[in-house]
């Protein structure tokens, strides 16, 4: 794009939000501003919701959302077509939105905002989506059995010290795809194959149920470790039931590879849809998970970090949020899924 063409769509952005700044109380929807905006979303947090009301208080665009998971959004997307009315698509694991880009669903957009404030790896180069909140690739264990410094690696996992104490989920699951992804790109791949064997060879038993599933087998003594996302976790830590505090105080969680590459971060994030209708105001609204105070409404919403530099983790992850993260850029996680599944396959990981 021309310096001058961004400057135009730059300039439209602005002049949007000016007349979005001057929508009075009563949100009647300024003419302007195209007056709404259709929201396919794969998250489902109250929380959500007051961030689409304070768009709407702030701009005059209604928003519709639906809900759905992230393969029934993609394929009621492709069933749509052309004719699709998705504006902006939300999702979680940058390996989901390779999928949604892959399928044609999303287009690269050029925002100044979203290219300053989003850090460069936390967003697919072209602008077809942007990263809005991170999520860490953790690793639990029980602390009854396990001390901390014997996970302090992913490998460590999959090394004799743990044969028979490995609960993991599905290899077709896209968070385990996302994490063998990266170690695809940062060890090549017979490195990363004998690690998918030998945790193959590790497991407690067949890999069933997702991340918090393998919280509670750990708590229970079916196993000793497991990988889960950062955010599963944190949910436990914030609960107030019983059951979930007498599980975290048990079953705790290291930040690998502290003294390595850093932590493996995923992201929940999202684009503007391939045939968006209503196109500067999908822009807009990216524009606005962005700023600081709806980063860290969104980060709180599912217990993650703001992707955004500066803005201060929500109060429920803050004891958790110094930790030394891996800087490889998270499209990697999606260029090398079908390498990973492969990977896994060959490994004979369910
Ligand atoms: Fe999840």
């Amino acid at each position: 794009m021309t310096r001058l063409a961004l400057a135009a769509v730059v300039g439209l952005s602005l002049i949007l939000a000016a007349c979005g700044d001057k929508a009075p109380e009563t949100a009647q929807a300024p003419a302007a501003a195209g007056g709404e905006l259709n929201l396919y979303t794969a998250r489902h947090y109250d929380a959500d919701l007051k961030i689409y009301e304070a768009f709407t208080r702030k701009t005059g665009i209604k928003i519709n959302r639906i809900e759905l998971n992230p393969s029934q959004l993609i394929e009621r997307m492709k069933a749509e077509g052309a004719g699709s009315p998705a504006d902006v698509i939300l999702m979680a694991d940058a390996g989901a939105l390779w999928r949604a880009q892959e399928a044609g669903l999303l287009q690269p957009v050029q925002s100044a905002v979203l290219q300053q404030r989003i850090p460069e790896q936390l967003r697919e180069p072209e602008g077809r989506w942007f990263g809005f909140a991170r999520r860490a690739r953790v690793i639990a264990y029980d602390s009854a059995k396990v001390k901390p410094e014997e996970v302090a690696s992913y490998e460590a996992l999959a090394a004799p010290r743990f044969k028979g104490k490995v609960c993991a989920r599905a290899s077709d699951n896209i968070y385990n795809l996302s994490t063998l992804a990266a170690f695809i790109e940062h060890w090549g791949l017979d490195r990363a194959f004998n690690w998918a064997r030998g945790i193959v060879a590790n497991m407690a038993r067949k890999p069933q149920g997702g991340d918090t599933d393998q919280i509670k087998a750990i708590g229970a003594g079916a196993c000793e470790v497991a990988l889960s996302n950062s955010y599963y976790y944190l949910r436990l830590v914030a609960s107030d039931k019983p059951e979930d505090q007498a599980l975290v105080s048990r079953v705790k969680i290291v930040f690998p590879e502290q003294d390595g590459l850093g932590t493996l971060v995923n992201i929940s994030g999202g684009g503007v849809a391939a045939n968006a209708p209503n196109k500067a105001n999908a822009i807009l609204f990216l524009e606005f998970l962005a700023t600081d105070e709806v980063q860290s409404l969104f980060a709180s919403a599912n217990n993650e970090y703001p992707a955004v530099i500066g803005v201060a983790p929500p109060p429920t992850v803050a004891a958790y949020s110094q930790f030394k993260a891996d800087p490889l850029p998270v499209s990697v996680y999606g260029k090398r899924q079908a390498e990973a599944q492969a990977t896994f396959d060959r490994a004979g990981w369910p």
